[in-house]
């Protein structure tokens, strides 16, 4: 099944790296690179599953689950993150998976550890 994948995240190697993956894997990816962004792009077209960086500027991925769901309680989110903050110390994934994301995975991934996460969780009820 083709997918529609809504990818979030401030960095742009980061978004040019698994966009490509996400297209390998028989998808179709839209990008935004911030929170508000993103927002408009979920209320205005058909997403399947939203992959989100937990850690930008402005809002940050734990504040788009929340928004996200108010709009669809049951959307997919995939949160990927490095780690937390400046100093990387804390980790924000377990918090991800708290507020609602179905699946959680750690950077650096390789391509099959995405592509197995991002399967799994656009098969699951
Ligand atoms: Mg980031």
């Amino acid at each position: 099944m083709m997918a529609t994948i809504l990818l979030v995240d401030d960095e742009a190697s980061v978004r040019e790296m698994v966009s490509e993956v996400i297209r390998q894997s028989g998808h179709r990816v839209i990008t935004a690179d911030s929170v508000a962004k993103a927002k408009a792009i979920f209320t205005s077209q058909a997403i399947d599953l939203v992959v989100t960086d937990l850690v930008m500027p402005e809002q940050s991925g734990i504040d788009l689950i929340l928004e996200f769901r108010q709009i669809k309680a049951d959307v997919k989110v995939l949160a990927i993150s490095g780690g937390g903050g400046i100093t990387g110390r804390f980790d924000y994934l377990p918090i991800a998976s708290l507020v609602g994301a179905g699946a959680i995975l750690k950077k650096p991934f390789s391509i099959n550890e995405f592509s197995h996460k991002l399967e799994e969780l656009l098969n699951a009820n």
